[in-house]
């Protein structure tokens, strides 16, 4: 494993009021400096790997840190490196089968039944890939473990375009290394409002660029081994959003955003809108 973990230590820190979990959740330990630490100190055997485990999966992923650390340091790969060093693999649903005929699949994630709509859109048939653990994207935590999982997806693909709008399905996706095209790409633009965009980017005409959110917990580990605080990164974002409708490209963000309470579409939304009356 990197020895890169103490860099942090010598620093003034001063990436913690970027880090989006730090913020929301106002704990020490959540800050980047801090989760680095408890690396380097189960590194020295000082304490347990569990502990270091957990504290390396307070991370999103958003690369914040990363981005304005003078020092060039890249937590977000070194923690993910420490949590593939310090915790197992996570056991993932197998890919399920494709249901339906047509060269494109529609990735359905959350609950929303798109495909529908999508072939009205389009005027061909779209097939369904349900689902429930997005692709099993832990899993990629833990990347030599994956191949197996990563070659079922493909098999299950061959011949076929997946179709997603999910940015934790597309990681598998890419891994698998499967075609895929990202659903808005394949619709007219339907929005002309704010736009909450994942990582740093922002698209908020009018809206002061100090008070737009970076992050909004849904990715990385903190979603799925710390959902409580990942929430509190969520409910921290809303509150920073204009009061009218935001557009978000991906599911997984308007997800979280809309469970703290913002108004958010996704380009799923923005097409069954389009295709109300589209059925199975
Ligand atoms: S990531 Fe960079 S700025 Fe942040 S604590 Fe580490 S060395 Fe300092
Ligand atoms: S990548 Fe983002 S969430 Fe992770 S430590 Fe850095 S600022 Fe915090």
């Amino acid at each position: 494993m990197s020895a890169s973990y103490e860099s942090c230590s010598f620093c003034p820190q001063l990436c913690r009021h970027l880090c989006p979990v730090a913020v929301a959740s106002g704990h020490e330990a959540a800050t980047p400096a801090k989760m680095m630490a408890a690396v380097l100190l189960a590194q020295r055997g000082l304490i347990p790997p569990r502990d270091a485990a957990r504290a390396a999966a307070l991370c999103t992923n958003c690369g914040a840190c990363q981005r304005h650390c003078k020092y060039g340091i890249q937590v977000p790969a070194l923690l993910a490196e420490a949590r593939a060093h310090f915790s197992s693999p996570a056991s993932v649903a197998a890919i399920a089968p494709i249901q339906g005929a047509g060269e494109l699949v529609a990735v359905q994630c959350d609950g929303r039944s798109w495909a529908p709509a999508l072939a009205a859109a389009l005027g061909q048939p779209v097939s369904v890939l349900p689902t429930e653990d997005h692709l099993g994207d832990a899993l990629l935590e833990h990347r030599s473990r994956a191949a197996p999982h990563l070659a079922q997806l493909q098999a299950v693909l061959s011949g076929r375009k997946a179709v997603s709008c999910c940015s934790r399905c597309i990681q598998v996706l890419e891994a698998a290394r499967v075609p895929w095209v990202r659903l808005d790409a394949l619709l007219a633009p339907s929005w002309d409002g704010p736009v909450f965009l994942c990582h740093g980017e922002l698209d908020f005409p009018g809206h002061p660029l100090d008070r737009a959110p970076t992050c909004c917990g849904a990715h990385g580990p903190l979603a799925s081994q710390h959902p409580e605080l990942a929430a509190d990164v969520a409910r921290a974002a809303a509150a920073q959003l204009p009061p009218s409708p935001v557009a978000a490209p991906d599911a997984a963000c308007r997800n979280a955003l809309r469970a703290a309470g913002a108004q958010v579409l996704d380009p799923i939304d923005l097409l069954l809108d389009t295709q109300p009356h589209a059925t199975t």
